[in-house]
C-alpha cells in the first residue's frame, strides 16, 4: 500500500512534498529498491521521524512507525527486542513493567534513529551508549539482501560489518529489529535551574570532575537553562549526589526532584521558544574533550555567537558524556570514545523563507568554525546530505574509519540507495 502524504514530528520533514510512502518492506518495496537509479535520490527511512531527513521533497519514504511496533522481553537474559517503529519513550514504559531500563536520550519521542546513530544518554557516562547495548541486529542491506548479525563474542571473532552497523547503519541498510541489553531500573535525581553566563561556566567546571553517575546538560538561547541528571544506586550515593548538586550555582527556579524513570524527567527547553511549528530547523552535533582551562574562552565564543543568532529559536546546547565503562567498547563506529561534551547547534528560520534559511545555515557554520578547536568531532545524530558540509561532517565523525566504511557500503549498498558516505 503506497500513500503520498506523511505526518512527522520534525517540521521540515512534515512539510515536505514526498513522492510516496511505503509502510512495509514487502516485495513491491524490494522491487523498487532494486530498480532505483544508482544515486542517493530515491528514498529515506523514517523510524521516529524527528530529524530533517525523515522525509524530503521528491523522495520516496519508508515509514516504519505503523507496522514495526513489536516489542518483547526475554525474562531469563533480560534482553529486550524492539522493531524499528518503537519510540524510546515506549521502550522505557515497556521496560518499567519489568523493573528494567535502557539509556534513552533526552527525549522519549526519538525512534530507532537514536539507537542507530550512537545514542548518547544522560546515563551514558556509566551505562555506555545505546549502540553498546545492541546484542543482535536485523534488516536489509541497501542491495535488498536480508541480514541478521549477532554481537561477536571475542575480538578475534569481530566483524567489520558489526562494527559498521553499530554507529553507521543508517548509511548501509534498513534496520527492522534490534535486541538490546537492559539495565536495572533505579530512581533518578534531577536538578534544573536557570543560570547566568558566569554560572554556566562554573557549572561546567564542576561537572567536569563529577562521578560517572551524574551528568550535566544545558541549553543557551534567549536564556540559559540547565539540567543535571544522576542515577541513585543507594542512600549513601543519594547523599553524595545531592551534595554535588547543592554546590551548583543558579540564578532562579532551582528544583531538585526524584523521578522513577527517564520518561518522567523535565525537558531541556528554553521556555517560550519550544514547539514553534512555523519554523524549520537543522541540528549539528559536535564532540570534544573537557573544556578545563579553555572554559572561559569557549564560553566567550558562545556568548558572541548567541548574541548574533539570526532567529530567536536558534540556540546552542550540550550534553555530557565520557567515563570508563563504554571506553572498553571499541568495536563500534562511534570513534570519539574520549569525548566529554556533545554541544549541538540548532539553526532555525521561518519555514519556506529561503534567504532566512541561508542566514541560519551560515550562522551554524560560523558556530562550528568557532567551536571546532574544542570540539573536533561530529556526532551524526542528524545527517545533512542535502547541505554543503556533508563531506566534512562525515570525515569529522568517522576519521580514519571512513575509508573502510565506504568499502563496506560499496559491497552492501553499491547503488547508494541509503544516505551517501561521500
Ligand atoms: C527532542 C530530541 C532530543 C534528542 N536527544 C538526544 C540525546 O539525548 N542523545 C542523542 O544521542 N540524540 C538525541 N537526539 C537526536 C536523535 O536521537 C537523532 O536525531 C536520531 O537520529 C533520531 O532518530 P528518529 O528515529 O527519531 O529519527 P528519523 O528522522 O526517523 O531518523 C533519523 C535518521 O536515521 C535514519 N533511520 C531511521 N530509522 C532507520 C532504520 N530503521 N534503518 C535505517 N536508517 C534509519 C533515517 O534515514 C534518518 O536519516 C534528540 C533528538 C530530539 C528531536
Amino acid at each position: 500500500m503506497i500513500k503520498n502524504s506523511i505526518s512527522l514530528p520534525n517540521q521540515n520533514s512534515n512539510d515536505s512534498n514526498v513522492l510516496g510512502v511505503f509502510e512495509s518492506i514487502n516485495s513491491e518495496f524490494l522491487q523498487s529498491l532494486k530498480s532505483s537509479k544508482p544515486t542517493s535520490i530515491p528514498f529515506l527511512v523514517s523510524s521516529g521521524g524527528t530529524t530533517s531527513r525523515a522525509a524530503a521533497d521528491q523522495h520516496w519514504i519508508l515509514d516504519l512507525r505503523k507496522n514495526y511496533q513489536n516489542i518483547s522481553f526475554d525474562l531469563e537474559k533480560q534482553h529486550v527486542e524492539i522493531e524499528a517503529g518503537v519510540t524510546m519513550g515506549e521502550l522505557t514504559s515497556f521496560l518499567k513493567k519489568h523493573k528494567r531500563s535502557f539509556p534513552i536520550g533526552l527525549s522519549g519521542k526519538t525512534g530507532m534513529g537514536y539507537i542507530l546513530t550512537g545514542g548518547i544518554s544522560p546515563l551514558s557516562r556509566s551505562k555506555g551508549l545505546a549502540i553498546d547495548q545492541i546484542m543482535e541486529i536485523k534488516g536489509f542491506w541497501g542491495n535488498g539482501k536480508e541480514f541478521h548479525l549477532l554481537r561477536p563474542n571475542t575480538k578475534i571473532e569481530s566483524t567489520f560489518e558489526w562494527k559498521a552497523l553499530c554507529g553507521a547503519a543508517i548509511f548501509l541498510g534498513i534496520i527492522t529489529k534490534v535486541k538490546l541489553k537492559t539495565q536495572p531500573l533505579r530512581p533518578l535525581l534531577s536538578w534544573t535551574a536557570n543560570l547566568s553566563f558566569s554560572q554556566l561556566s562554573e557549572c561546567i567546571n564542576q561537572a567536569e570532575s563529577w562521578p560517572n553517575s551524574l551528568s550535566f546538560q544545558w541549553i543557551y538561547g534567549e536564556n540559559i537553562f540547565a539540567h543535571a541528571i544522576g542515577e541513585v544506586k543507594n542512600t549513601d550515593d543519594e547523599h553524595i549526589l545531592i551534595n554535588l548538586l547543592e554546590r551548583l550555582p543558579f540564578l532562579r527556579n532551582k528544583v531538585i526532584n526524584k523521578f522513577s524513570d527517564m520518561n518522567s524527567l523535565p525537558n531541556l527547553h528554553l521556555g517560550n521558544n519550544k514547539n514553534n511549528n512555523s519554523n524549520h530547523s537543522e541540528v549539528l552535533g559536535l564532540l570534544g574533550p573537557a573544556w578545563q582551562d579553555k572554559n572561559i574562552k569557549v564560553l566567550k565564543n558562545l556568548k558572541k555567537l548567541i548574541n548574533k543568532r539570526p532567529n530567536k529559536s536558534c540556540y546552542i546546547a550540550s550534553q555530557q558524556l565520557g567515563g570508563v565503562t563504554h571506553l572498553n567498547d571499541h568495536e563500534t563506529s562511534f570513534i570519539h570514545r574520549d569525548a566529554i561534551w556533545k554541544p549541538w547547534i540548532n539553526g532555525a528560520w521561518e519555514a519556506f523563507d529561503q534567504s532566512k534559511r541561508k542566514r541560519s545555515i551560515e550562522w551554524m557554520k560560523e558556530c562550528w568554525n568557532n567551536l571546532e578547536f574544542i570540539c573536533p568531532g561530529v556526532h551524526l545524530a542528524q545527517t545533512h546530505p542535502h547541505l554543503g558540509w556533508h563531506e566534512k561532517e562525515l570525515s569529522s565523525a568517522f576519521k580514519d574509519w571512513l575509508p573502510k566504511l565506504q568499502e563496506i557500503k560499496a559491497i552492501h549498498d553499491p547503488r547508494n540507495v541509503m544516505p551517501p558516505l561521500k
